[in-house]
């Protein structure tokens, strides 16, 4: 398995609130992306708190097959560190996060989800988005009031359903099985808000060494109207399997 990952404040914000974690271990990695919110600092204080858990949670967990189980306790903990770390400070009173989080294996991948922060799949050059954003534009997508070609550009695309910080605490969860030479991506929305998918695609195609950091700059040459966090990792293809696999 081989990882990018990159992060960048972008052309417009002079502070980075995003967060991410990037953790290889024998036989996968563990991959979480986290968009803060809140003004003086807080937001990175909760992105940085959220993926800061998600380490520390999963540590203690036998990685075997990659279940929902020990993502979906990392976040519900985060949610709970950030509701008492609001309280605990009036300058932190109205921070949060978005987390996308994912387990890999090289068979197998799952995945938690709270917020608008993407995680995706690209499959022999097919790019997949495998989250729904926690987002009133997106909600409205899922209730039939709007066609999702018009959710990219609707006035409440960024304002969120959901995050953590907020209560009661529900997250996102799944599973799914991967094939060789498989992508999986995660980013905030600072890099989709600059680039469509197609546009994501096309860089991703252009081979995996590196990916993060070319999708990072791809966002900042679009303008960088936020900040964009890429964090990415490719099973092992075909031809560069030893024996047995
Ligand atoms: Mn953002």
């Amino acid at each position: 398995m081989e990882f990018s990952a990159a992060s960048d404040p972008g052309r417009v914000r002079t502070r980075n609130e995003d967060s991410f974690a990037l953790v290889p271990y024998s036989s996968g990695v563990l991959l979480a992306v986290a968009d803060g919110v809140g003004g003086s600092q807080a937001g990175e204080v909760a992105s940085a708190l959220a993926t800061r858990t998600f380490r520390e949670s999963l540590s203690s967990h036998q990685r075997e097959t990659p279940e929902p189980g020990p993502l979906r306790e990392a976040l519900a903990l985060a949610n709970e560190r950030i509701l008492r770390a609001r309280q605990e400070s009036a300058r932190q009173a109205g921070m949060g996060t978005t987390m996308t989080c994912a387990w890999l294996s090289e068979e197998r991948l799952a995945f938690g989800h709270v917020g608008d922060s993407r995680l995706y799949l690209m499959r022999r050059g097919e790019l997949t988005c495998i989250t729904h954003d926690h987002s009133v534009a997106q909600e409205l997508v899922r209730q039939g009031s709007i066609p999702p070609s018009e959710a990219e550009r609707h006035p409440q695309r960024h304002v969120l359903t959901r995050w953590l910080g907020f209560e009661p605490f529900a997250c996102d969860e799944g599973t799914l099985d991967l094939e060789p030479g498989d992508v999986v991506l995660l980013c905030t929305d600072g890099l989709v808000s600059a680039l469509t998918e197609n546009e994501i695609a096309r860089e991703m195609q252009d081979g995996f060494a590196g990916v993060a950091l070319r999708l990072v700059e791809a966002a900042n040459r679009a303008g960088g109207p936020d900040n964009i966090t890429v964090v990415a990792a490719r099973t092992a293809p075909l031809d560069e399997r030893g024996d047995g696999q």
